[in-house]
């Protein structure tokens, strides 16, 4: 079977939250299954391992696990963006707007250094705002998006074509 396919299947589809009509994909599942995890770390690895990347940037919660499992593989820094108030030394935040309200990310001033190129994980891509939030921290920093990898896009929120003005280099293992 196919790695993409095994990553869809592992997924599970939870109606109806965090609120009514909404059905979340639950990635758990993937964690629980060691094997899998290292076929997906595996792939990754071998995607990125001779691309200039300077860091990979995961973004919380679910962008930390994978995110800092890859940045080992590869032997490059990881580097957490956070929402507001959880990182403890001195920061540079982004505020963007969702379908309601906004919210607002951060990162530790020091984590990049000028003129890396990052890689961005998440565990899902939908509108894209979240990966756009990381790109402009990225760009405040005056380093670059080289990537992005996700495990599930949902492409018929077209995030893609949001984020893609930052990096064409879309890596999503189930669309
Ligand atoms: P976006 O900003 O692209 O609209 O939403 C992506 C962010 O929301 C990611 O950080 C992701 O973790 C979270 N997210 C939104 N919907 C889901 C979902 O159905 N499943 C999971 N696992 N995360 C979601």
């Amino acid at each position: 079977m196919e790695l993409s396919e095994k990553v869809r299947k592992a997924i599970r589809n939870v109606p109806n939250f965090p609120k009514e009509g909404i059905q979340f994909k639950d990635i758990t599942p993937i964690l629980s299954e060691p094997k899998l995890v290292s076929e997906i770390l595996d792939y990754w690895e071998n995607v990125y391992r001779s691309e200039p990347i300077d860091a990979i940037i995961g973004i919380e919660s679910r962008g930390f696990m994978l995110g800092a499992a890859l940045a080992e593989r590869l032997q490059k820094p990881f580097i957490p963006i956070r929402k507001v108030g959880k990182l403890p030394y001195e920061t540079v935040t982004f505020i963007y707007d969702l379908e309601y309200g906004s919210s607002e990310v951060e990162m530790h001033k020091d984590a990049l250094k000028p003129n890396w190129n990052v890689l961005v994980h998440d565990d899902l891509l939908a509108t894209g705002g979240t990966a756009m939030a990381a790109a402009e921290l990225t760009k405040k920093m005056n380093a670059q998006v080289y990537g992005y990898c996700f495990l599930v896009e949902l492409a018929f929120l077209e995030g893609r074509e949001r984020i893609e003005s930052y990096s064409k280099n879309v890596d999503s293992l189930a669309i």
